[in-house]
């Protein structure tokens, strides 16, 4: 008998398949030991700083500017002074030049963010290399469009700037955060302070060699570092024109309860308890995913995550046979590995957030699914976890976890998904599957939600608005609706 012909019998099949770790190298990345306030072109030196760390391993990364009010006041003072001295007089075709050059030095550039996030924000690179970058370099695209065509965006309104916009932006998309608030206010043809998160400080602050690069003219962008005190001192600010906020329902209900009568205009982007709503005739396979990538893309840390999970019942066992059976497949670890699904926790206090609020889940009731999984020793870890027999009273059902968590509840007709649904003092997103188009359009236009995804999940596009209601604020970011709260009109 011929070689080949042969029985291969005694050639095992291999039934384990590892994956090999295929780290991504930090060294594209230069981390100053210590970082100043970026304040009119310039780098100004705080007088107290603060350590910024690496949550996959708390290795310390560098010194971290803590902004006082008077370091905010200068950054103000910065950008009132370039408002006035030509930025909001200058032609939109003119800052359009900008906001394309810096689109295109991020796209140049994006592996050195995408490595610079993925430290020190936890994500896996993956997510800042596939999702976080190209989407923030496509928001000055975008609005780099639309710098010289305010007057056919609103037309007979005459827009004109607002003036100097104070932002401020949380930990779960550093730089995708900052790019949805500059970019808009760039265009429009205000100037900015923003203040980045405590914990994720160095992607706002590599984006400053970005301007210089760009030779924005100094004082058009201030970047001011610190933690809560800071953003207050930004709100509190006299000069600023207008605040953009991204963050939790509470610091925004502050934040509105603090302007309330000076006439600054406010947006508001806060928090969500999204429902992803899976009918009988869906796709199953293509719902898991839609399922898994809806609540532990960026390990949950999204506020418009899928968290709240709606199953017709007749579905319910498969479906959920499916779910546990994909979360096995999930790899928890470094988010500097290539093959990561689910990076680190962002901060020690986000870590303690989730971990209480899965105990209460156990100790109200619910059944609790955590995959197996080896999670590295040090750094902040949390499993991917499924919360079964979840009654719609629990915490798990009604509070933003912001974390790998999801919770499953059941439901028998459209109407009970609808009422359950909305059922939440929160209305940021909702995602729907079924194969029936008219559902689809039913269900949407009863959810009571700013985005509705049908039969996919967490798309985003510059294009599309993006904004809520109720608890999850007001005002929108994207689109030409983006524009809007970064202009005043003669009307
Ligand atoms: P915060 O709302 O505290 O943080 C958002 C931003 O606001 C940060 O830059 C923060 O600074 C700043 N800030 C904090 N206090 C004030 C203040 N009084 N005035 C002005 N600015 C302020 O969110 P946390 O980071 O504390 O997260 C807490 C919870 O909020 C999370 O568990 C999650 O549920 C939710 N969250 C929701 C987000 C969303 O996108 N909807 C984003 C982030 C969090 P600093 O970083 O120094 O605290």
């Amino acid at each position: 008998m011929a070689e080949l012909d042969k029985p291969q019998r005694e050639v095992g099949v291999p039934r384990d398949w590892t994956y090999a770790s295929a780290p991504e190298s930090r060294d594209i990345v230069q981390i100053r030991e210590r970082y100043g306030l970026f304040v009119g072109g310039k780098w100004l030196e705080p007088a107290e700083t603060y350590e910024t760390i690496a949550p996959r391993d708390e290795e310390p990364l560098a010194a971290i500017g803590q902004a006082s009010p008077a370091d905010v006041g200068s950054a103000v003072a910065a950008a009132r002074t370039a408002y006035a001295d030509g930025w909001s007089s200058l032609p939109g075709s003119e800052r359009a030049k900008y906001l394309f050059r810096i689109a295109r030095i991020l796209q140049e550039r994006s592996r050195e963010f995408a490595v610079l996030e993925s430290l020190n924000g936890g994500k896996p690179i993956k997510e800042s290399r596939d999702v976080d970058l190209p989407l923030a370099a496509a928001h000055f695209f975008y609005y780099a469009g639309w710098a010289d065509k305010l007057e056919y965006a609103f037309p007979n309104r005459r827009p004109h700037p607002v003036g100097v916009a104070g932002q401020i932006i949380p930990w779960n998309f550093p730089l995708l955060m900052l790019a949805w608030k500059i970019a808009p206010a760039l265009a429009c043809g205000n100037t900015v302070v923003l203040k980045p998160a405590e914990t994720t400080p160095l992607t706002a602050l590599l984006f400053c060699d970005v301007l210089r690069q760009a030779e924005l003219p100094g004082g058009v962008v201030n970047i001011v570092t610190g933690d809560g005190r800071t953003g207050a001192a930004l709100v509190e600010n006299e000069d600023v024109d207008k605040i953009a906020f991204t963050g939790s329902t509470e610091v925004g209900k502050e934040i509105q309860r603090r302007l309330a009568g000076t006439g600054k205009k406010l947006t508001l982007e806060l928090g969500g308890k999204a429902a992803n709503i899976v009918f009988d005739d869906a796709a199953l396979d293509q719902a898991v995913e839609g399922i898994v990538n809806g609540i532990y893309f960026n390990q949950g840390h999204v506020c418009c995550a899928g968290s709240r999970l709606f199953v017709q019942e007749s579905i319910y066992e498969p479906l959920v046979a499916k779910l546990e059976r994909r979360l096995e497949t999930l790899r928890v670890g470094d988010p500097l590995d290539k093959n990561t699904d689910v990076g680190a926790i962002n901060s020690a206090a986000q870590l303690d957030k989730i971990r209480e609020l899965v105990a209460s889940g156990v100790y109200e009731g619910a059944e609790i699914y955590q995959p197996p999984c080896v999670l590295p020793e040090k750094g902040y870890w949390f499993v991917p976890t499924v919360f079964t027999n979840v009654a719609q009273s629990y915490r798990i059902a009604q509070e933003e976890i912001f974390g790998p968590v999801l919770s499953v509840l059941t439901f028998r007709t459209p109407e009970e998904a609808l009422e359950k649904a909305n059922n939440t003092p929160y209305g940021l997103s909702a995602g729907i599957w079924t194969e029936k188009g008219s559902r689809i359009l039913w269900m949407a236009q009863r959810l009571r939600a700013g985005v509705v995804w049908a039969n996919t999940f967490n798309r985003f596009d510059p294009t599309s608005p993006f904004g809520g209601y109720k608890e999850s604020g007001f005002g929108r970011e994207g689109g030409l609706h983006g524009l809007e709260p970064y202009l005043r009109f003669d009307e």
